[in-house]
């Protein structure tokens, strides 16, 4: 579904942390096998299906807990209305383990994966920031030259600018940013240059 899927891995531990498997788990899978890693978490931005569909399978097939902020567990309930808008068929759900609240870390060896709270896209959206890998997993919250959509039920667009300026423009320019679908970009690009941060 063209959702960007981040699997990072550690080579000393083999532990992995898989950050919106949206569908294509098979593919997941064969990268953790070729690299030998175990997955320790399931990370999810927010609940839309393209991000979070492969949720429960994943989980049935490494057993790590899924992490996702509560704030996204009505719209991720609704997961069947969803896959009747694109027209599919319902993945199974899982239950969420983890809360992933705002500042929540998790760690994979010496390597802290923070969690920002930046609702807008939907109310329980998240980026995940990795400081020592200087790169943010933004979700649906920012794109290359644009920023998620609001219309969808829980969108919000003043909220979404408000979490993009306090949370996302504050980090370092040289922030890559790996948005949850299209190309990758930086924070200094995207404060210079996203139209719609202007
Ligand atoms: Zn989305």
């Amino acid at each position: 579904m063209q959702c960007n899927c981040s699997i990072f891995g550690d080579e000393q531990s083999h532990e992995a942390i898989v950050i919106d498997p949206g569908d294509n788990i098979e593919d997941i899978v064969r990268v953790l096998d070729r690299h030998g890693l175990q997955v320790k978490a399931i990370v999810i931005t927010h609940a839309h299906i393209d991000h979070i569909g492969g949720a429960a399978r994943l989980k049935s097939l490494t057993g790590a807990p899924v992490y996702m902020n509560r704030n996204d567990a009505t719209l991720y309930d609704h997961l069947d209305t969803q896959a009747s808008w694109l027209g599919m068929e319902t993945p199974s759900q899982t239950e969420i383990d983890s809360e992933a609240r705002d500042g929540d870390t998790l760690q994979l060896q010496g390597t802290e994966f923070r969690v920002l709270h930046t609702p807008g896209h939907t109310q329980g959206s998240i980026s995940i920031w990795i400081p020592s890998e200087n790169k943010l997993i933004a979700g649906d919250t920012l794109f290359r030259d644009s920023i998620g959509r609001t219309d969808l039920p829980g969108g919000d667009g003043r909220q979404i600018l408000r979490s993009i300026h306090d949370k996302l423009l504050t980090l370092p320019d040289s922030t890559v940013v790996v948005p949850g679908h299209g190309p990758n970009t930086t924070i200094g690009r995207e404060r210079e240059r996203n139209p719609f941060l202007l």
